[in-house]
């Protein structure tokens, strides 16, 4: 029988052991990044793949992108697949996090290809998308401007038995030849080019180096920035071009924008840009 006093003490001991457990967890809320880290590298039950699940959805969330890396660097080791990455990406699209959705998507890529090794080996690039809704100029200011993520795969031969989906990611196969057709935009301009233009329209417009240079490294999918007098008015169902100077970016996938990088820009210098899909290397006439 708990004697008045008794009842007292336990009170008194419940009361010390719940302010411990609220500072011991506001301590852990407080910790820096670093220190999170540091901390779950010292704890015994580092290899837990269900603690490292949680401490991805918690890097995705507060948007810790080292300790994201560092859970990433350590998936194998514990035996994490990309069955515990779920949702992890939908976060960072969603708080618009360009770096780590494009470091987690990276993972999930390179994931795919090794699984696909066999079904792969004639692709010559690979890449995780977003899907481009934009049309024109009306281009939203935001990298994710839908929700569709897609795996482009470059290959000129066709890839047999090739999944639609691998984790929220469609599947979906370029062949650059096609882009560089006869009727395609990049030969259609680049013959219009050489038939009717005799002078060298690239004196027009002046493209300082490190503007180029930093276009290049924002954006991955560009093969090729060179100014023009011609600029397409549509091409998917009529083909039509205007005479304009502008910039032409061409690109090796038009409508998909590189996981963690931002839309083409719509002006470079005040000059408009138009976007055209095709591997440069394939078009002769092209004048530069
Ligand atoms: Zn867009």
């Amino acid at each position: 029988m708990l004697t008045s006093s008794d009842k007292e003490r336990l009170v008194y001991k419940q009361h010390i052991l719940d302010s411990n457990i609220s500072s011991f967890q506001s301590k852990e809320n407080i910790l820096s990044e670093f220190e999170r880290i540091y901390s779950n590298k010292s704890k015994k039950h580092c290899e837990d793949r269900l603690l490292m699940q949680n401490i991805l959805t918690e890097a995705s969330t507060n948007r810790y992108h080292i300790l994201l890396r560092w859970v990433i660097a350590h998936m194998k080791e514990n035996d994490m697949t990309v069955d515990d990455m779920k949702g992890t990406l939908d976060i960072a699209i969603e708080k618009n996090d360009k770096d780590i959705a494009k470091a987690i998507a990276w993972y999930m890529t390179r994931e795919f290809f090794v699984k696909f090794a066999n079904q792969l080996k004639d692709a010559t690039d690979i890449f995780p998308g977003i899907r481009c809704s934009c049309r024109g100029s009306l281009v939203l200011d935001c990298s994710f401007c839908t929700n569709e993520r897609v795996i482009i795969i470059l290959t000129r031969t066709a890839i047999k038995e090739k999944p639609d989906t691998y984790y929220g990611f469609e599947i979906e196969e370029v062949n650059p030849d096609l882009s560089n057709s006869d009727d395609s935009e990049a030969v259609t301009i680049s013959d219009i080019l050489s038939s009717k233009y005799t002078n060298s329209y690239s004196l027009k417009v002046k493209l300082p180096t490190n503007s180029v240079e930093n276009i290049f490294n924002r954006h991955s999918n560009i093969t090729l920035i060179c100014p023009s007098v011609l600029m397409s008015k549509s091409f998917y169902k009529v083909h039509a071009v205007q005479e304009r100077i502008c910039i032409h970016l061409h690109c090796k996938k038009k409508g998909i924008i590189p996981l963690g990088e931002d839309h083409f820009p719509t002006s470079i210098l005040g000059i408009p840009t138009d976007i055209i899909e095709g591997n440069i290397s394939f078009i002769t006439k092209l004048r530069i």
